[in-house]
């Protein structure tokens, strides 16, 4: 059985589609999934504005699954959506006992966006928890505003109306990722990884962050370089004028008790609830 996030991204378990459909249904209920968080820095100060939830399935047979490898099964069988409703409390409750500057960055695909009741579930994981609206951000891809770009953006308008955040994911692997700057105001921006791996040594990477930095700040976007893992990349993504970053470098993703900053002093009656709960 795998243990480590490092030895699972080497070696992934094979595992049969339908083997993993079946399981994931009675994951939510047998509660094998958690929740970790990564921090995202600010580049000109090193401090951390707020974590990224990021889920986590301990598989009882297989060990340590990575989204990757279940979120577009998932999204297939309708999964995401009780699983994607579970993530969104559970998220909410863990930062409405963070100090009250962080935010918390949760990931939501485009089937639950356009999956009736989406905007219900946010406003009730808010009220739960008694999060700040404006301390949750909303991660979408892409490809959540390809499949049905009326119904999302509207969802995205009404949430961003209550004073959530909304970020465009991994920016610059869609085929247009400009089109989406016209058809929505994204508060931030989260270059992809393929962009930053090779900034230190290859000029046309360094070029594309410099122009999509440059472009953002003229549109009052915030942006964040992924998966910083050197101090090269760290430097030069700053130096073209990205604001925030993420990263192995700066911070991996653990569970929020191992974050020093994160733990509680006193924790909120939801955050108790959570406890008991898990
Ligand atoms: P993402 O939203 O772009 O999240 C960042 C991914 O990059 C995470 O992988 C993180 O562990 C990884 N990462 C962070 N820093 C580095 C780095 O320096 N180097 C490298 N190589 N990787 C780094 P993870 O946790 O495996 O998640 C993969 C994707 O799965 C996420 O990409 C997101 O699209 C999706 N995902 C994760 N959690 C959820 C969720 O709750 N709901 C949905 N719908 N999707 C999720
Ligand atoms: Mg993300
Ligand atoms: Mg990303």
């Amino acid at each position: 059985m795998l243990n480590t996030e490092s030895e699972t991204r080497l070696n992934t378990p094979m595992i049969p589609e339908a083997m993993l459909q079946q399981d994931l249904s009675d994951a939510l209920a047998q509660r094998e999934l958690r929740l970790v968080y990564q921090p995202l820095i600010r580049l000109s100060s090193g401090k951390t504005i707020g974590y990224e939830a990021l889920l986590r399935w301990d598989h009882p047979k297989f060990g340590l699954i990575l989204p990757t490898r279940f979120v577009e099964a998932a999204e297939a069988s309708g999964l995401i959506v009780p699983v994607g409703a579970w993530v969104m409390h559970a998220a909410c409750l863990e930062a409405a006992c963070w100090d009250k500057r962080l935010i918390v960055s949760v990931n939501v695909s485009a089937v639950q966006i356009s999956a009736p009741g989406f905007v219900d579930m946010v406003c009730a994981a808010l009220t739960e928890s008694g999060l700040s609206a404006a301390r949750l951000e909303i991660e979408v891809t892409e490809t959540a505003l390809l499949d049905d770009e009326g119904v999302a953006r509207d969802v995205l308008q009404t949430l961003r109306a209550m004073g959530i955040r909304i970020a465009l994911d991994d920016f610059g692997m869609g085929h247009a990722s400009f089109a989406y700057l016209l058809a929505f105001p994204f508060d931030k921006i989260k270059i992809d990884r393929k962009f930053i791996c090779d900034i230190a040594w290859r000029p046309e990477s360094r070029v594309i962050v410099e122009a999509v930095a440059g472009m953002a700040r003229k549109l009052s976007i915030e942006v964040l370089a992924e998966g910083i893992e050197e101090v090269d990349q760290l430097v030069i993504a700053k130096l073209a004028g990205c604001e925030l970053g993420q990263g192995l470098l700066l911070g991996e993703p653990r569970p929020a008790k191992d974050h020093y900053r994160l733990r509680p002093v006193q924790p909120p009656a939801p955050y108790r609830k959570l406890a008991v709960a898990a």
